[in-house]
């Protein structure tokens, strides 16, 4: 059965599937991303919820690191690395969040489109996606990419 699982955490306890094509990847450089994921940032792609099986609630410990909990941020209970997180953020559909290195199927993965909270950054990124400082201008940036993919299908 574990095959048949395309994401998992980095020790393998925590495991899902995502069963329909991401709306999003990105790249975020905000404190808390910086922190959940002990990273200079996150690498992270979204998915409707109705796209992803969810995992054993008993394997991930979710907390909401800043309030209110518009992300609550799930590690595994045993190897502590981010497994998956849950956003929403009103008036944002909901959407989940899988840190990319979670996704083992390579045909899964969507190009990157975009840093946001990049004022925040820990270190310089040389590449060519444009990238976005500030909340509003990060939020904007990110809120339109999301929601246009989410009307794309
Ligand atoms: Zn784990
Ligand atoms: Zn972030």
């Amino acid at each position: 059965m574990s095959e048949a699982n395309n994401c998992r955490c980095e020790c393998g306890q925590v495991q899902f599937n995502v069963t329909g094509t991401p709306l999003m990847r990105g790249f975020c450089h905000c404190t808390i991303c910086q922190a959940f994921n002990e990273a200079p940032f996150a690498d992270i792609t979204l998915f409707r919820p109705a796209d992803v099986i969810m995992p054993d609630d008993t394997a991930v410990e979710f907390r909401a690191y800043r309030p209110p909990p518009a992300v609550q941020r799930g590690k595994c209970r045993q190897c502590g690395k981010p497994a998956i997180e849950k956003m929403h953020i009103f008036p944002l559909p909901k959407a989940i969040i899988v840190p990319s290195q979670n996704i083992r199927d390579d045909a899964l993965l969507p190009e990157p489109s975009m840093h946001v909270f990049y004022n925040s950054r820990v270190a310089e990124v040389d590449d060519d996606l444009p990238k976005y400082s500030g909340y509003l201008k990060s939020q904007l940036a990110f809120s339109h990419k999301l929601i246009v993919s989410m009307l794309r299908r």
